[in-house]
């Protein structure tokens, strides 16, 4: 591709810099491929090594975090703060936690966050953080001592103009209460330091909803411009936490059918549809009960793809929301096969390159994760405005402006795919449109 000769040696130096981290060199190098066209028209983001900055954190916090489980026995943790871009704004992006995160996995996800935050037009700079502590089957006060833990170290890094966290992959209202609480102890201060927080202590009216909401937007926006819309459209989405369950509310009521939940052990098939009182089930389930989905399949009487992902099912369109690298190239032959036209990424880099190629090649609708889940983020931006201004707007209030941003986003990536030659490659729009923005704030402020 053109340019690639600008930007190759950057990828060789990131993949130096940082041995072994697949994920993050993964994310980098979707971004540098898109680039080409924009550092020919840009001589001046090339003078100021712009890209050598931007694949470079400003700051990268990692630490012990000690704490007790019930039976009094003691356990180690790793947490992390990646704080990658402050051009915009101060550090925002979520913490996961979950057995898997490692640097790489947190630096993919604090570096898209950069250019994710940028196309939202709200103020915010990006970071991601979180700890390879796993919550699953421990009590709510062993959770209570690991967020105490985590957060007696991280309070000194963050701050409400400084860095401000959110939940991720493991990190719901629940883990986001308990660190709030932490960090107002120790800073004896009530600040909007987290989004996420409950709505009687800080929140915003649909926070929560957003993500999956956000998505199911932007893929509306993808279907107008083939003159369509979800009513009657067969879904799969995977996944069966926050994000996947807010899209398949909104997909609901936008007349589609939605036949498919998952996590990480297998697949429920629901070819009737999960209607609203199965979904009820589902968020129950899921936020309340912290069981598995296999039991939606013993409720209702479904099938269980054991061990499966929902990407063999037919649909017309597919909403990944759990993972990154949750569609690879061998998921992705049958999905098009099977006729779907339209793949929106809830989760963060959910697809592989190689499944990447093939959605691309066969020109379908396709949304990609830092612009289809900029929702998510989004609202956390309009929850940081009502922290700031002490009030609350209204649930339709907020869903509106949520709304109006995830059309904004589509417009961006569809208007930068146009100007740069690549018409309806929503992949290459969202990587320049973001970047552009990103690249013009550091310019502006100097070598730093
Ligand atoms: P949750 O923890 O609420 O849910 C995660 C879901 O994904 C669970 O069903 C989980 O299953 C499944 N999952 C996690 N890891 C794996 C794995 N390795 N293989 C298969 N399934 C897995 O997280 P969220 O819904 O908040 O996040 C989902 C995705 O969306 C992530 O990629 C996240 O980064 C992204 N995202 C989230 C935003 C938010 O606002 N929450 C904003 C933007 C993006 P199990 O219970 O078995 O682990």
């Amino acid at each position: 591709m053109a340019g690639n000769n600008l930007t190759q040696p950057i990828y060789e130096q990131v993949s130096k810099r940082n041995p072994g981290e697949v994920e993050f060199h993964q994310a980098v190098m979707e971004v540098l491929d898109s680039l080409g066209p924009v550092l020919q028209k840009h001589p001046e983001y090339v003078d100021a090594k712009i890209l050598e900055r931007i694949v470079e954190p400003e700051r990268q916090i990692i630490f012990r975090v000690p704490w007790q489980d019930d039976k009094g026995n003691i356990h180690i943790n790793r947490g992390f703060r990646f704080e990658f871009n402050s051009a915009l704004g101060p550090y925002k992006g979520g913490l996961r936690f979950h057995p898997t995160v490692t640097a790489s996995i947190l630096k993919f996800l604090g570096f898209e966050q950069v250019f994710k935050n940028a196309l939202t037009t709200l103020p915010m700079g990006g970071g991601k953080g979180g700890a390879d502590f796993d919550p699953k089957g421990k009590s709510d006060n062993e959770v209570m001592r690991f967020c105490q833990s985590f957060m007696t170290e991280l309070f000194r890094h963050v701050g409400p103009s400084t860095d401000i966290p959110a939940g991720d992959i493991g990190v719901g209202g629940r883990e986001i209460g308990f660190m709030f609480g932490q960090y107002k102890r120790l800073c004896n201060e009530f600040t909007g330091v987290f989004t996420g927080k409950g709505l009687n202590w800080g929140g915003s009216f649909i926070r929560t909803e957003a993500t999956g909401y956000g998505c199911v937007y932007f893929a509306e926006e993808m279907l107008k411009t083939r003159g369509e819309n979800f009513e009657g459209k067969v879904c799969t989405v995977s996944g069966s936490g926050n994000v996947s369950q807010y899209t398949v509310e909104k997909l609901n009521q936008l007349g589609a059918k939605v036949v498919s939940l998952s996590d990480s052990n297998g697949t429920i098939y629901d070819p009737g549809g999960i209607n609203d009182e199965k979904l009820a089930f589902v968020l129950d389930l899921k936020n309340v009960r912290r069981g598995r989905i296999r039991e939606y399949a013993e409720q209702f009487g479904v099938e269980y793809l054991k061990g499966r992902r929902p990407w063999g099912i037919k649909c017309d369109c597919a909403f990944p929301s759990a993972t990154q690298n949750e569609i690879s190239g061998q998921d992705a032959k049958p999905l098009l096969k099977n006729g779907c036209y339209l793949v929106a990424e809830g989760a963060n880099m959910p697809s592989t390159p190689e499944a990447i190629e093939q959605f691309i090649a066969n020109k379908i609708l396709f949304g990609p994760a830092k612009a289809a889940n900029a929702g998510g983020v989004a609202t956390s931006g309009l929850e940081m405005s009502q922290n700031s201004l002490r009030l609350s707007w209204t649930r339709e209030e907020v869903e509106e402006r949520l709304h109006n941003i995830m059309v904004s986003v589509h417009k961006q990536c569809y208007d930068a795919a146009e100007e740069y030659g690549q018409p309806g490659n929503l992949m290459m729009g969202a990587n320049i449109a973001g970047f552009v923005k990103v690249a013009d704030a550091m310019l502006g402020q100097g070598l730093v």
